[in-house]
C-alpha cells in the first residue's frame, strides 16, 4: 500500500533527524560526539552519512515521535520501537535503539531506509540493525550505496568491505566506490546490484579468519552473477577503517592495486594451510579448486587459471585441465 510505505519513509526521515540531532546539538549528546571524536570521524563525515546517537533511554524516540503524531505501534512496525506482551493482556513498547551511535542506511538517494546502532564500550551485541520488515530488506541493500551509485561508475570498479566503519574511513579519504553488505552474508541481489554499477570488484574482508572465509564465500556469490572478482587481504591491521588510522589512501590504493585474482587468493590462502608437496596433495588442490574454476563464466578465464595452476604446481596443462574437467567435462 502506497501510503503506507509513505508513513514508513516519514518515520525513518524523522527518526535520522533525531538521532542526527541528538548527536550533534544535545548535551546527552557529547558521550556520542566523544567516541565518533575518538574514531577520528569529523563533523563533516557524520553529517555525510547523516550519523546519529541515542541516550540510554527506553522511551526517548517514542516520545519525540509522539508529537509528530507517530504512533508507538507505527513505530514498531518501522523496527524502531519493540512490543512487548506484559503477560496480562497489557501491551507496552519500548526504543529498540538505546544508547548507542547510529549509522543510518541510505537508499541511492540518501533517504534512510532503516538503522544500525553501535554500543559505546564492548558490550554485546556489538551492532543492533533494523529488523526485516516489508519495506526493508537487509539482503537487498548496501551501506554506502547513496555515494557508491556514481562512485563505483567512476572507478570502474566496487570495493566491498565488511562493516560501517569500513565504509566511512575509506570513503573519507576520497574513495567513493566502497560499499558493505549490511552485517550478513553478502546476498545475489546484493551482487546484482554492484553488477548494475560495474563488473569488478575487490573484495577487502576484515584479515581475521571469520573475514578470509566470508571472502570466500561472498567471492563465490559474486563470480555466480558474473562479476570478476579479486580479492585484498590486508597485512598489519585488523580491517580497512584501521587500516587507514596509520595508512594514507595512496598506500590503501597500492595495496588495492596488487590484490589478487579470486583463484589466486584461494589458491594462496589453501597453500598457506597445507603446501602440496606429493602428487597427491597437487591432484587434491586442484580437485578443490575445481569448482571455484569452473564457476566462472569465461572461458577464456577458466583456461588461464587452468594455466596457472600448472605453472604453480609443475604438471602439464593437459593434467590439470583432464583433473578439473572430470569434476565436470562439459564446463571447461
Ligand atoms: P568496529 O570497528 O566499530 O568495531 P566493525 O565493522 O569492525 O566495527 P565487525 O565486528 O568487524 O565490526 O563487524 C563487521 C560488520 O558486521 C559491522 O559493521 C556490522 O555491520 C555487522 N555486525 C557486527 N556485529 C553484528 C551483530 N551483532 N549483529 C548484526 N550485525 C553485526
Ligand atoms: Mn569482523
Ligand atoms: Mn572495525
Ligand atoms: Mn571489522
Amino acid at each position: 500500500k502506497e501510503s503506507m510505505r509513505l508513513r514508513w519513509q516519514e518515520i525513518h526521515e524523522l527518526s535520522a533527524g533525531y538521532f542526527q540531532k541528538m548527536l550533534e546539538e544535545r548535551p546527552e549528546g557529547e558521550r556520542g560526539r566523544r567516541y565518533f571524536d575518538g574514531r577520528n570521524i569529523d563533523r563533516d563525515t557524520m553529517r555525510k552519512f547523516r550519523l546519529g546517537y541515542t541516550a540510554d533511554s527506553w522511551d526517548g524516540l517514542i516520545n519525540e515521535m509522539a508529537k509528530h503524531g507517530i504512533t508507538p505501534g507505527e513505530l514498531s512496525e518501522a523496527g524502531l520501537s519493540v512490543k512487548k506482551d506484559n503477560g496480562d493482556g497489557r501491551i507496552s513498547f519500548y526504543d529498540r535503539f538505546r544508547g548507542r551511535v547510529i549509522f543510518p542506511i541510505l537508499d541511492v538517494h540518501g533517504k534512510p531506509i532503516g538503522f544500525g546502532g553501535r554500543v559505546l564500550d564492548d558490550s554485546l551485541p556489538k551492532y543492533l540493525n533494523s529488523p526485516e520488515t516489508q519495506f526493508f530488506h537487509k539482503g537487498r541493500n548496501l551501506y554506502g550505496i547513496q555515494t557508491a551509485s556514481r562512485g563505483i561508475r567512476e572507478a570502474g570498479y566496487s570495493v566491498l568491505l565488511e562493516g560501517y566503519m569500513d565504509v566511512i574511513a575509506v570513503q573519507k579519504v576520497g574513495l567513493f566506490n566502497a560499499v558493505a553488505s549490511l552485517g550478513t552474508a553478502l546476498t545475489r541481489d546484493q551482487a546484482r546490484i554492484l553488477k548494475r554499477y560495474s563488473s569488478r570488484v575487490i573484495l577487502c574482508y576484515d584479515s581475521d579468519e571469520a573475514g578470509v572465509q566470508a571472502a570466500f564465500r561472498a567471492g563465490e556469490i559474486l563470480i555466480n552473477e558474473g562479476l570478476n572478482v579479486q580479492v585484498l587481504k590486508l597485512k598489519g591491521a585488523k580491517d580497512p577503517d584501521e587500516y587507514l588510522q596509520g595508512h594514507s589512501k595512496e598506500e590503501f590504493l597500492q595495496e588495492l592495486q596488487k590484490s589478487l585474482s579470486y583463484i589466486e587468493f584461494k589458491y594462496e590462502m589453501l597453500v598457506a594451510d597445507a603446501v602440496p608437496e606429493t602428487i597427491t596433495a597437487k591432484a587434491e588442490l586442484i580437485r578443490r579448486m575445481a569448482p571455484d574454476i569452473l564457476r566462472i563464466k569465461s572461458a577464456a578465464e577458466r583456461e588461464g587459471y587452468a594455466r596457472f595452476l600448472s605453472l604453480e604446481l609443475g604438471l602439464t596443462l593437459e593434467a590439470v585441465k583432464e583433473e578439473i574437467g572430470g569434476i565436470d567435462q562439459k564446463r571447461l
